[in-house]
């Protein structure tokens, strides 16, 4: 995200985002917000995590930052840095300290794939302190009382490397994320993609028999997200097995059988 775009105004949700509510994960959100409580939302890729976030966002009146975190994303990246600007030294602060002072709702996307040091940052913030370590300016910010942390991660791709430890995750009220029921993931396609039910209930069958897969070839079967792909690729008029061959086989593998199997499940079902 670039700093200098950081105006809180310009990341205020207008309009009510599309969201199911797949169980009481509203109430606990506006708990946790009303308690000061950071959020952890735990789950696979495309199961509406981030889709929660606008909507929560948009129900709570707060501006949203979103960070989708890589591994080169550091603890300077989300406080800010020193730029220089037609010669002067100026101060511009990372996308993390205009929601502390803003109040803002900051949301860590994937967060385990951020460098370490971003640890040194998140931790006084999710905790009792909510206060923002600001080395470079030698100060500890204290957070607008409407601020709130949020941090996601899919525990699917843990690692020894890439875990959140206790110490972390500890700090937050977490909450897990998965797939919807067929029923509400059946809705959510019909929705997003503008396909009758029929074509959605295709969708999700075949979506539940890529997901068996998981573990005996696959990494991760097809998301929400990518039956939703696949449903906007059908609803412009790509035959289905070639929308899903596009949309989710050649997303989820690289692997020729793996594709192969996954394009025989689709075959089965169109
Ligand atoms: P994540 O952040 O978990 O990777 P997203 O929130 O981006 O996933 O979800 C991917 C897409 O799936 C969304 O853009 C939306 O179309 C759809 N989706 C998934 N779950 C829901 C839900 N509960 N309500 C509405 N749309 C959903």
């Amino acid at each position: 995200m670039d700093a200098h775009s950081l105006v809180p105004e310009e990341h205020y949700i207008r309009e009510q985002p599309y969201y199911e509510a797949v169980g009481d994960e509203v109430a606990i959100f506006e708990a946790a917000y009303k308690n000061r409580l950071p959020v952890l939302l735990k789950g696979p890729t495309g199961c509406g995590k981030t889709r929660f976030m606008e909507y929560m966002a948009w129900r709570l009146k707060r501006p949203l930052i979103t960070v989708s975190c890589h591994d080169d994303l550091t603890a300077s990246d989300l406080v800010g840095r020193f730029l220089v600007k037609g010669g002067e030294t100026v101060w511009v602060d990372g996308p993390l300290t205009r929601a502390v002072r803003v109040g803002g709702i900051c949301y860590l996307d994937e967060i385990v794939e951020a460098r370490k040091d971003t640890m040194v940052v998140i931790h006084p913030l999710a905790d009792d302190r909510r206060a923002l370590p600001m080395e470079k300016l030698g100060q500890l910010l204290e957070a607008s009382s409407d601020f709130c942390l949020a941090i996601s991660y899919n525990p699917g791709y843990q690692s020894v490397l890439k875990d959140l430890k206790q110490s972390t995750r500890q700090r937050f009220v977490a909450m897990e994320f998965d797939y919807p029921s067929p029923e509400l993931e059946r809705k959510i396609i019909a929705n997003e993609a503008k396909v009758d039910p029929a074509l959605a209930e295709k969708l999700v069958k075949f979506a539940q028999l890529t997901r068996n897969l998981k573990g005996s070839g696959l990494e991760e079967g097809a998301s929400t997200r990518l039956l939703v792909h696949a449903g906007k690729l059908i609803a412009s008029g790509v035959e289905p097995v070639s929308a899903c061959r596009a949309a989710v086989a050649q997303a989820l593998t690289d692997d020729a059988d793996m594709l192969a199997a996954v394009e025989e499940l689709s075959s089965s079902i169109f």
